[in-house]
Protein backbone atom coordinates (compact mmCIF):
# COMPACT_ATOMS: atom_id res chain seq x y z
CA UNK A 1 0.00 0.00 0.00
CA UNK A 2 1.03 3.51 -0.83
CA UNK A 3 2.72 5.73 2.21
CA UNK A 4 0.59 8.67 2.95
CA UNK A 5 2.14 12.17 2.84
CA UNK A 6 -0.26 13.60 5.34
CA UNK A 7 -1.97 12.22 8.17
CA UNK A 8 -4.86 14.48 7.69
CA UNK A 9 -5.65 16.74 4.26
CA UNK A 10 -7.96 19.02 5.18
CA UNK A 11 -10.11 20.80 2.28
CA UNK A 12 -10.85 24.89 3.37
CA UNK A 13 -9.18 26.78 5.42
CA UNK A 14 -12.33 28.38 7.27
CA UNK A 15 -13.71 28.48 10.94
CA UNK A 16 -14.06 24.48 10.92
CA UNK A 17 -11.11 23.42 8.78
CA UNK A 18 -8.19 26.19 10.78
CA UNK A 19 -9.79 25.03 13.90
CA UNK A 20 -9.39 21.26 13.11
CA UNK A 21 -6.19 21.39 11.09
CA UNK A 22 -4.85 23.37 14.35
CA UNK A 23 -6.01 20.90 17.30
CA UNK A 24 -5.20 17.95 14.97
CA UNK A 25 -1.57 19.04 14.87
CA UNK A 26 -1.32 19.77 18.48
CA UNK A 27 -1.55 15.47 18.96
CA UNK A 28 0.91 14.72 16.94
CA UNK A 29 -0.69 14.51 12.90
CA UNK A 30 1.21 16.02 9.66
CA UNK A 31 -1.15 18.55 8.70
CA UNK A 32 -1.59 19.97 4.89
CA UNK A 33 -4.69 22.66 4.24
CA UNK A 34 -5.85 24.06 1.13
CA UNK A 35 -7.74 27.18 0.48
CA UNK A 36 -8.65 28.21 -2.87
CA UNK A 37 -9.46 31.49 -1.74
CA UNK A 38 -8.41 34.16 1.53
CA UNK A 39 -7.26 31.92 5.01
CA UNK A 40 -9.84 32.79 7.79
CA UNK A 41 -12.92 31.69 5.24
CA UNK A 42 -16.17 33.21 5.07
CA UNK A 43 -16.35 34.35 8.69
CA UNK A 44 -13.02 36.18 8.51
CA UNK A 45 -12.87 37.78 5.20
CA UNK A 46 -16.96 37.98 4.15
CA UNK A 47 -19.16 37.52 6.87
CA UNK A 48 -19.36 37.81 10.89
CA UNK A 49 -16.36 39.69 11.22
CA UNK A 50 -16.52 42.83 8.17
CA UNK A 51 -20.11 42.28 8.79
CA UNK A 52 -19.45 43.45 12.95
CA UNK A 53 -17.34 46.17 11.44
CA UNK A 54 -20.01 47.72 8.91
CA UNK A 55 -22.90 47.14 11.49
CA UNK A 56 -20.09 49.56 14.43
CA UNK A 57 -19.93 52.15 11.59
CA UNK A 58 -23.75 52.09 10.97
CA UNK A 59 -24.81 53.00 14.68
CA UNK A 60 -22.76 56.00 14.73
CA UNK A 61 -25.95 58.11 12.59
CA UNK A 62 -28.42 56.93 15.43
CA UNK A 63 -26.16 58.04 17.94
CA UNK A 64 -25.53 60.97 16.98
CA UNK A 65 -29.31 61.50 17.03
CA UNK A 66 -30.00 60.06 20.36
CA UNK A 67 -26.70 63.25 21.84
CA UNK A 68 -28.78 66.09 21.44
CA UNK A 69 -31.37 64.87 24.07
CA UNK A 70 -28.09 64.82 26.20
CA UNK A 71 -27.35 68.31 25.69
CA UNK A 72 -25.02 67.83 22.68
CA UNK A 73 -24.51 69.79 19.59
CA UNK A 74 -23.01 67.29 16.53
CA UNK A 75 -21.99 69.41 13.55
CA UNK A 76 -23.54 68.34 10.19
CA UNK A 77 -21.88 64.70 10.09
CA UNK A 78 -20.60 63.17 6.88
CA UNK A 79 -20.00 59.45 5.88
CA UNK A 80 -17.09 58.07 3.50
CA UNK A 81 -17.69 54.32 2.39
CA UNK A 82 -14.24 54.50 0.68
CA UNK A 83 -12.48 54.64 3.87
CA UNK A 84 -14.79 52.68 6.11
CA UNK A 85 -14.10 49.79 3.32
CA UNK A 86 -10.06 50.49 3.23
CA UNK A 87 -10.08 50.42 7.12
CA UNK A 88 -12.25 47.12 7.16
CA UNK A 89 -9.88 45.31 4.49
CA UNK A 90 -7.03 46.44 6.80
CA UNK A 91 -8.27 44.73 9.52
CA UNK A 92 -9.34 41.55 7.60
CA UNK A 93 -5.80 41.20 5.84
CA UNK A 94 -4.18 41.26 9.46
CA UNK A 95 -6.51 39.04 10.75
CA UNK A 96 -5.80 36.54 7.44
CA UNK A 97 -2.43 36.78 8.38
CA UNK A 98 -2.69 35.59 12.05
CA UNK A 99 -4.59 32.54 10.56
CA UNK A 100 -1.70 32.26 8.67
CA UNK A 101 1.08 32.85 11.33
CA UNK A 102 -1.14 30.48 13.68
CA UNK A 103 -1.24 27.04 11.68
CA UNK A 104 2.20 27.62 10.47
CA UNK A 105 3.12 27.86 14.20
CA UNK A 106 1.27 25.09 14.64
CA UNK A 107 3.17 22.92 12.21
CA UNK A 108 0.03 22.64 9.46
CA UNK A 109 1.38 23.56 5.85
CA UNK A 110 -1.38 25.53 3.86
CA UNK A 111 -1.26 25.43 0.22
CA UNK A 112 -3.23 28.10 -1.73
CA UNK A 113 -5.04 26.29 -4.29
CA UNK A 114 -8.47 24.36 -4.86
CA UNK A 115 -8.57 20.95 -3.72
CA UNK A 116 -10.88 17.80 -4.77
CA UNK A 117 -11.20 14.31 -3.45
CA UNK A 118 -9.13 12.02 -6.40
CA UNK A 119 -10.20 8.74 -4.41
CA UNK A 120 -10.91 8.45 -0.63
CA UNK A 121 -7.21 8.33 0.37
CA UNK A 122 -6.07 11.04 -2.07
CA UNK A 123 -6.54 14.76 -2.84
CA UNK A 124 -5.69 16.24 -5.81
CA UNK A 125 -4.84 19.95 -6.30
CA UNK A 126 -5.48 22.82 -9.02
CA UNK A 127 -2.00 22.94 -9.81
CA UNK A 128 -1.86 19.11 -10.55
CA UNK A 129 -0.21 17.81 -7.40
CA UNK A 130 -1.82 14.54 -5.79
CA UNK A 131 -1.32 14.50 -2.18
CA UNK A 132 -2.29 10.81 -0.25
CA UNK A 133 -3.68 11.36 3.13
CA UNK A 134 -4.89 9.27 6.20
CA UNK A 135 -8.01 10.93 6.61
CA UNK A 136 -9.72 13.87 4.35
CA UNK A 137 -11.29 16.50 6.33
CA UNK A 138 -13.98 18.69 4.07
CA UNK A 139 -14.44 22.12 5.62
CA UNK A 140 -15.58 24.13 2.21
CA UNK A 141 -18.14 26.02 3.90
CA UNK A 142 -21.11 27.44 2.11
CA UNK A 143 -21.88 30.23 -0.90
CA UNK A 144 -24.68 32.36 -1.67
CA UNK A 145 -27.31 31.27 -3.59
CA UNK A 146 -29.47 33.34 -5.70
CA UNK A 147 -32.55 31.01 -5.85
CA UNK A 148 -34.70 31.05 -8.94
CA UNK A 149 -33.60 32.63 -12.12
CA UNK A 150 -35.21 35.95 -13.17
CA UNK A 151 -34.64 38.25 -15.72
CA UNK A 152 -31.94 40.62 -14.70
CA UNK A 153 -30.22 38.19 -11.99
CA UNK A 154 -26.76 39.44 -13.45
CA UNK A 155 -27.22 42.74 -11.72
CA UNK A 156 -27.92 41.39 -8.69
CA UNK A 157 -24.92 41.01 -5.87
CA UNK A 158 -24.78 38.98 -2.63
CA UNK A 159 -23.41 39.94 0.73
CA UNK A 160 -20.04 38.28 -0.71
CA UNK A 161 -20.31 41.59 -3.28
CA UNK A 162 -21.62 43.76 -0.55
CA UNK A 163 -18.33 44.50 1.29
CA UNK A 164 -16.62 45.57 -1.69
CA UNK A 165 -18.78 48.03 -3.24
CA UNK A 166 -16.89 50.77 -5.23
CA UNK A 167 -19.55 53.32 -4.59
CA UNK A 168 -21.75 53.91 -1.51
CA UNK A 169 -25.37 53.41 -2.89
CA UNK A 170 -28.11 55.88 -2.20
CA UNK A 171 -31.13 53.63 -2.84
CA UNK A 172 -30.58 49.64 -1.71
CA UNK A 173 -33.51 46.47 -1.95
CA UNK A 174 -32.61 43.54 -0.45
CA UNK A 175 -34.36 40.56 -0.90
CA UNK A 176 -34.81 38.00 1.76
CA UNK A 177 -35.81 37.84 5.51
CA UNK A 178 -33.24 35.68 7.00
CA UNK A 179 -30.51 37.06 9.38
CA UNK A 180 -27.69 38.53 6.94
CA UNK A 181 -30.89 40.50 4.69
CA UNK A 182 -32.26 41.71 7.75
CA UNK A 183 -28.70 42.89 9.28
CA UNK A 184 -27.46 44.36 6.30
CA UNK A 185 -31.00 46.30 5.99
CA UNK A 186 -29.45 48.05 8.97
CA UNK A 187 -26.36 48.71 8.13
CA UNK A 188 -27.33 50.57 4.59
CA UNK A 189 -29.96 52.33 5.86
CA UNK A 190 -27.81 53.60 9.14
CA UNK A 191 -24.92 54.26 7.12
CA UNK A 192 -27.83 56.83 5.43
CA UNK A 193 -29.43 54.71 2.27
CA UNK A 194 -33.33 54.28 1.43
CA UNK A 195 -33.65 50.78 2.27
CA UNK A 196 -36.24 48.57 0.91
CA UNK A 197 -36.46 44.56 2.23
CA UNK A 198 -38.48 42.06 0.02
CA UNK A 199 -39.86 39.09 1.69
CA UNK A 200 -41.69 36.64 -0.19
CA UNK A 201 -42.83 35.34 3.64
CA UNK A 202 -45.29 37.39 5.96
CA UNK A 203 -42.63 37.37 8.37
CA UNK A 204 -39.46 38.45 8.55
CA UNK A 205 -36.65 35.94 10.74
CA UNK A 206 -38.07 32.87 9.95
CA UNK A 207 -37.64 30.32 13.11
CA UNK A 208 -37.01 33.44 15.89
CA UNK A 209 -39.72 33.54 18.57
CA UNK A 210 -42.97 34.88 16.25
CA UNK A 211 -42.96 38.23 18.89
CA UNK A 212 -39.09 38.84 18.10
CA UNK A 213 -39.91 38.94 14.29
CA UNK A 214 -42.81 41.49 14.83
CA UNK A 215 -41.26 43.20 17.10
CA UNK A 216 -38.26 43.65 14.92
CA UNK A 217 -40.51 44.51 11.80
CA UNK A 218 -41.79 47.92 13.53
CA UNK A 219 -38.49 48.77 15.13
CA UNK A 220 -36.98 48.22 11.49
CA UNK A 221 -39.84 50.51 10.18
CA UNK A 222 -39.32 53.06 12.80
CA UNK A 223 -35.85 53.21 11.71
CA UNK A 224 -36.95 54.39 7.80
CA UNK A 225 -36.30 51.01 6.63
CA UNK A 226 -39.35 50.21 4.04
CA UNK A 227 -40.28 46.24 4.78
CA UNK A 228 -42.93 44.57 2.07
CA UNK A 229 -43.64 41.20 2.96
CA UNK A 230 -45.73 38.44 0.57
CA UNK A 231 -44.01 39.65 -2.71
CA UNK A 232 -40.68 39.01 -4.29
CA UNK A 233 -38.35 40.21 -6.86
CA UNK A 234 -39.56 38.77 -10.41
CA UNK A 235 -36.86 41.14 -12.47
CA UNK A 236 -34.19 43.64 -12.47
CA UNK A 237 -33.96 46.15 -15.40
CA UNK A 238 -31.01 48.78 -15.69
CA UNK A 239 -32.22 52.15 -16.29
CA UNK A 240 -29.89 54.93 -16.86
CA UNK A 241 -28.04 55.19 -14.02
CA UNK A 242 -29.78 53.22 -11.72
CA UNK A 243 -31.64 49.33 -11.68
CA UNK A 244 -35.46 49.18 -11.45
CA UNK A 245 -36.91 46.67 -9.78
CA UNK A 246 -39.69 45.08 -10.79
CA UNK A 247 -41.86 43.10 -7.90
CA UNK A 248 -44.89 40.25 -7.78
CA UNK A 249 -47.95 42.03 -6.75
CA UNK A 250 -46.90 45.17 -9.44
CA UNK A 251 -45.13 47.43 -7.36
CA UNK A 252 -41.50 48.91 -9.20
CA UNK A 253 -38.30 50.06 -7.12
CA UNK A 254 -36.06 52.30 -8.42
CA UNK A 255 -32.43 51.27 -6.57
CA UNK A 256 -28.93 51.86 -7.05
CA UNK A 257 -28.27 48.52 -5.77
CA UNK A 258 -30.02 44.98 -6.03
CA UNK A 259 -29.13 42.78 -2.85
CA UNK A 260 -30.34 39.37 -2.73
CA UNK A 261 -29.40 37.50 0.78
CA UNK A 262 -31.75 34.15 0.32
CA UNK A 263 -30.12 31.77 1.26
CA UNK A 264 -26.56 29.58 1.37
CA UNK A 265 -26.12 26.42 -0.78
CA UNK A 266 -23.27 24.03 0.86
CA UNK A 267 -19.90 24.29 -0.78
CA UNK A 268 -20.04 20.44 -2.48
CA UNK A 269 -20.43 20.82 -6.33
CA UNK A 270 -17.67 19.52 -8.21
CA UNK A 271 -15.04 18.11 -5.13
CA UNK A 272 -15.29 14.25 -6.27
CA UNK A 273 -17.64 13.65 -3.19
CA UNK A 274 -19.98 11.54 -5.12
CA UNK A 275 -17.20 9.63 -7.25
CA UNK A 276 -15.67 7.94 -3.54
CA UNK A 277 -19.04 7.56 -2.39
CA UNK A 278 -19.45 10.56 0.15
CA UNK A 279 -23.31 10.64 0.22
CA UNK A 280 -25.06 14.36 0.58
CA UNK A 281 -28.18 14.77 2.57
CA UNK A 282 -31.23 15.80 1.18
CA UNK A 283 -30.93 19.20 2.54
CA UNK A 284 -27.62 19.27 0.14
CA UNK A 285 -25.44 19.31 2.77
CA UNK A 286 -23.07 16.22 3.36
CA UNK A 287 -24.85 13.46 5.43
CA UNK A 288 -22.60 13.16 8.68
CA UNK A 289 -23.01 10.84 11.84
CA UNK A 290 -22.55 12.31 15.08
CA UNK A 291 -18.86 12.45 14.94
CA UNK A 292 -18.66 13.99 11.63
CA UNK A 293 -18.14 10.95 9.72
CA UNK A 294 -19.64 10.71 6.32
CA UNK A 295 -20.26 7.80 4.03
CA UNK A 296 -16.79 6.59 3.63
CA UNK A 297 -14.93 5.83 7.06
CA UNK A 298 -12.04 7.80 6.65
CA UNK A 299 -13.17 11.30 5.34
CA UNK A 300 -15.48 13.71 7.87
CA UNK A 301 -17.16 17.20 6.99
CA UNK A 302 -17.71 20.34 9.61
CA UNK A 303 -19.08 23.38 9.15
CA UNK A 304 -21.57 25.09 6.74
CA UNK A 305 -21.16 22.67 4.03
CA UNK A 306 -22.89 19.87 6.61
CA UNK A 307 -25.37 22.22 6.85
CA UNK A 308 -26.23 21.90 10.36
CA UNK A 309 -26.06 24.92 12.72
CA UNK A 310 -24.27 27.54 10.12
CA UNK A 311 -23.07 29.69 12.52
CA UNK A 312 -19.13 30.49 12.99
CA UNK A 313 -18.65 28.99 16.63
CA UNK A 314 -20.86 25.78 15.95
CA UNK A 315 -18.31 25.09 12.98
CA UNK A 316 -15.57 25.49 15.15
CA UNK A 317 -16.82 23.01 17.68
CA UNK A 318 -17.11 20.38 15.23
CA UNK A 319 -13.58 20.81 13.90
CA UNK A 320 -12.26 20.89 17.32
CA UNK A 321 -14.54 17.54 18.21
CA UNK A 322 -13.35 15.86 14.58
CA UNK A 323 -10.01 16.05 15.74
CA UNK A 324 -10.25 14.84 19.60
CA UNK A 325 -11.53 11.75 18.17
CA UNK A 326 -9.91 11.43 15.15
CA UNK A 327 -6.33 12.02 16.54
CA UNK A 328 -6.77 12.79 20.00
CA UNK A 329 -8.46 9.36 21.36
CA UNK A 330 -11.51 11.16 22.52
CA UNK A 331 -14.87 10.72 20.27
CA UNK A 332 -16.94 13.54 20.71
CA UNK A 333 -19.88 14.48 19.30
CA UNK A 334 -20.84 17.98 19.79
CA UNK A 335 -24.05 19.05 21.59
CA UNK A 336 -26.16 20.97 19.31
CA UNK A 337 -28.79 22.29 22.09
CA UNK A 338 -29.47 25.71 23.34
CA UNK A 339 -26.76 27.39 20.60
CA UNK A 340 -27.21 30.99 21.62
CA UNK A 341 -27.62 33.34 18.53
CA UNK A 342 -27.65 37.16 17.32
CA UNK A 343 -29.20 38.96 14.37
CA UNK A 344 -26.79 41.94 14.21
CA UNK A 345 -29.93 44.36 13.20
CA UNK A 346 -31.00 47.91 14.53
CA UNK A 347 -31.76 46.35 17.48
CA UNK A 348 -29.94 44.06 17.60
CA UNK A 349 -31.48 40.38 18.27
CA UNK A 350 -30.17 37.75 21.07
CA UNK A 351 -31.78 34.27 21.10
CA UNK A 352 -31.10 31.31 23.04
CA UNK A 353 -33.09 28.27 23.33
CA UNK A 354 -36.80 27.46 22.68
CA UNK A 355 -39.57 29.73 20.70
CA UNK A 356 -42.67 30.01 22.57
CA UNK A 357 -44.15 27.05 19.51
CA UNK A 358 -41.31 24.99 19.81
CA UNK A 359 -42.03 25.32 23.20
CA UNK A 360 -45.52 24.98 23.05
CA UNK A 361 -45.27 22.01 20.72
CA UNK A 362 -42.82 19.82 22.91
CA UNK A 363 -44.21 20.76 26.73
CA UNK A 364 -47.17 19.86 28.90
CA UNK A 365 -47.28 23.36 30.21
CA UNK A 366 -45.77 26.77 28.54
CA UNK A 367 -45.06 29.17 30.62
CA UNK A 368 -44.43 32.83 29.25
CA UNK A 369 -42.50 35.65 30.91
CA UNK A 370 -42.85 39.14 28.56
CA UNK A 371 -41.99 42.64 29.31
CA UNK A 372 -42.07 45.53 26.28
CA UNK A 373 -40.40 48.76 28.00
CA UNK A 374 -38.88 51.98 26.76
CA UNK A 375 -35.01 51.65 27.28
CA UNK A 376 -33.55 54.58 29.83
CA UNK A 377 -31.61 56.11 27.51
CA UNK A 378 -34.47 56.63 24.95
CA UNK A 379 -36.31 58.97 27.37
CA UNK A 380 -33.81 61.79 27.21
CA UNK A 381 -32.95 61.02 23.71
CA UNK A 382 -36.52 60.94 22.33
CA UNK A 383 -36.17 58.16 20.10
CA UNK A 384 -39.10 55.90 19.22
CA UNK A 385 -38.28 52.57 20.12
CA UNK A 386 -38.73 49.92 22.84
CA UNK A 387 -36.91 46.99 23.95
CA UNK A 388 -38.78 43.11 24.06
CA UNK A 389 -37.63 40.46 26.47
CA UNK A 390 -38.78 37.80 26.58
CA UNK A 391 -38.53 33.96 28.51
CA UNK A 392 -40.33 30.77 27.39
CA UNK A 393 -40.40 28.53 30.89
CA UNK A 394 -41.30 24.39 31.27
CA UNK A 395 -44.49 25.39 33.47
CA UNK A 396 -43.97 21.61 35.23
CA UNK A 397 -40.16 21.80 35.61
CA UNK A 398 -40.13 25.44 36.24
CA UNK A 399 -37.08 25.32 33.70
CA UNK A 400 -36.42 28.60 31.75
CA UNK A 401 -36.07 26.72 28.09
CA UNK A 402 -35.61 29.95 26.17
CA UNK A 403 -34.40 33.58 25.96
CA UNK A 404 -35.27 36.38 24.21
CA UNK A 405 -33.97 39.83 23.61
CA UNK A 406 -34.55 42.81 21.06
CA UNK A 407 -33.13 45.70 22.20
CA UNK A 408 -29.41 47.60 22.54
CA UNK A 409 -26.67 45.33 23.73
CA UNK A 410 -29.38 42.04 22.74
CA UNK A 411 -26.33 40.01 21.69
CA UNK A 412 -24.39 40.70 24.62
CA UNK A 413 -27.23 39.86 27.39
CA UNK A 414 -27.81 36.70 25.38
CA UNK A 415 -24.23 35.40 25.97
CA UNK A 416 -24.59 35.58 29.60
CA UNK A 417 -28.31 34.21 29.60
CA UNK A 418 -27.07 31.22 27.59
CA UNK A 419 -24.85 29.83 30.68
CA UNK A 420 -27.84 29.89 32.82
CA UNK A 421 -30.44 28.56 30.06
CA UNK A 422 -27.67 25.87 29.47
CA UNK A 423 -27.37 24.86 32.93
CA UNK A 424 -31.21 24.19 33.25
CA UNK A 425 -31.34 27.19 35.50
CA UNK A 426 -35.09 27.63 36.58
CA UNK A 427 -37.09 30.48 36.88
CA UNK A 428 -36.50 30.76 40.35
CA UNK A 429 -32.79 30.92 39.90
CA UNK A 430 -33.45 33.77 37.61
CA UNK A 431 -35.86 35.42 40.34
CA UNK A 432 -32.95 34.72 43.01
CA UNK A 433 -30.44 36.57 41.09
CA UNK A 434 -30.48 40.94 42.08
CA UNK A 435 -30.81 43.07 39.52
CA UNK A 436 -28.19 44.70 38.34
CA UNK A 437 -29.53 48.33 38.40
CA UNK A 438 -30.22 50.59 35.98
CA UNK A 439 -29.62 48.22 33.17
CA UNK A 440 -31.94 46.52 30.38
CA UNK A 441 -31.18 43.16 31.35
CA UNK A 442 -32.07 43.66 34.58
CA UNK A 443 -35.66 42.56 33.30
CA UNK A 444 -34.22 39.29 32.73
CA UNK A 445 -34.74 38.56 36.41
CA UNK A 446 -37.49 41.24 37.93
CA UNK A 447 -39.94 39.65 35.45
CA UNK A 448 -42.35 38.11 37.80
CA UNK A 449 -45.91 38.32 36.69
CA UNK A 450 -46.70 35.52 33.89
CA UNK A 451 -48.17 36.80 30.68
CA UNK A 452 -49.49 33.46 29.48
CA UNK A 453 -50.09 30.23 30.08
CA UNK A 454 -50.06 27.40 27.64
CA UNK A 455 -51.35 23.89 28.00
CA UNK A 456 -50.86 21.56 25.83
CA UNK A 457 -54.00 19.68 24.57
CA UNK A 458 -53.96 15.83 25.92
CA UNK A 459 -54.59 14.51 22.40
CA UNK A 460 -51.23 16.21 21.00
C1 LIG B 1 -22.63 37.82 5.63
C2 LIG B 1 -22.45 36.74 6.65
C3 LIG B 1 -22.51 37.05 7.98
C4 LIG B 1 -22.33 36.07 8.95
N1 LIG B 1 -22.40 36.43 10.26
C5 LIG B 1 -22.23 35.49 11.21
C6 LIG B 1 -22.26 35.85 12.57
O1 LIG B 1 -22.46 37.03 12.93
N2 LIG B 1 -22.04 34.89 13.50
C7 LIG B 1 -21.82 33.59 13.14
O2 LIG B 1 -21.62 32.74 14.02
N3 LIG B 1 -21.81 33.21 11.84
C8 LIG B 1 -22.01 34.14 10.87
N4 LIG B 1 -21.96 33.77 9.55
C9 LIG B 1 -21.78 32.34 9.21
C10 LIG B 1 -20.32 31.91 9.31
O3 LIG B 1 -19.53 32.76 8.51
C11 LIG B 1 -20.18 30.47 8.85
O4 LIG B 1 -21.07 29.65 9.60
C12 LIG B 1 -18.77 29.95 9.05
O5 LIG B 1 -17.83 30.74 8.35
C13 LIG B 1 -18.67 28.49 8.58
O6 LIG B 1 -17.36 28.04 8.67
P1 LIG B 1 -16.85 26.86 7.72
O7 LIG B 1 -15.48 26.51 8.18
O8 LIG B 1 -17.87 25.80 7.64
O9 LIG B 1 -16.80 27.49 6.26
P2 LIG B 1 -16.11 28.79 5.70
O10 LIG B 1 -15.72 29.72 6.77
O11 LIG B 1 -17.00 29.27 4.63
O12 LIG B 1 -14.76 28.24 5.07
C14 LIG B 1 -14.75 27.43 3.94
C15 LIG B 1 -13.47 27.72 3.18
O13 LIG B 1 -13.27 26.69 2.20
C16 LIG B 1 -12.73 27.27 1.03
N5 LIG B 1 -13.00 26.33 -0.05
C17 LIG B 1 -14.19 25.99 -0.59
N6 LIG B 1 -14.03 25.02 -1.51
C18 LIG B 1 -12.71 24.74 -1.56
C19 LIG B 1 -11.92 23.83 -2.31
N7 LIG B 1 -12.48 22.97 -3.16
N8 LIG B 1 -10.59 23.82 -2.12
C20 LIG B 1 -10.00 24.67 -1.23
N9 LIG B 1 -10.69 25.55 -0.49
C21 LIG B 1 -12.04 25.58 -0.64
C22 LIG B 1 -13.46 28.61 0.93
O14 LIG B 1 -12.74 29.52 0.13
C23 LIG B 1 -13.52 29.03 2.40
O15 LIG B 1 -12.42 29.82 2.75
C24 LIG B 1 -22.11 34.73 8.56
C25 LIG B 1 -22.05 34.39 7.20
C26 LIG B 1 -22.22 35.39 6.26
C27 LIG B 1 -22.17 35.03 4.81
Amino acid sequence: MAKNDVDLFVIGGGSGGVRAARIAAGYGAKVMVAEKYRLGGTCVIRGCVPKKLFVYASRFSGEFEDAAGFGWTVPQSSFDWATLVANKDREIGRLEAAYGAMLEKAGVRVVKDRAVLDDAHAVRLANGSRVRAGYVLIATGAAPSYGDPIPGLEHVISSNEAFHLSEFPRRVLIQGGGYIAVEFAGIFAGLGSHVTLVYRGEKILRGFDDDVRAHLRVEMEARGIRVLTGCKVTAVEKAGGHYSVQLSGGNQIPANRVMFATGRRPNVAKMGLEEVGVAIAGDGGIAVDEYSRTTRQNIYAVGDVTNRINLTPVAIREGHAFADTVFGGKPTAVDYTNVPTAVFSDPEVGTVGLTETEARARLAQTDIYEAMFKPLKATLSGRDTCVLMKLVVDGLSDRVVGCHVVGEGAAEITQVAAIAVKMGAKKADFDATIALHPTAAEELVTMRKKTATHLRAAAE
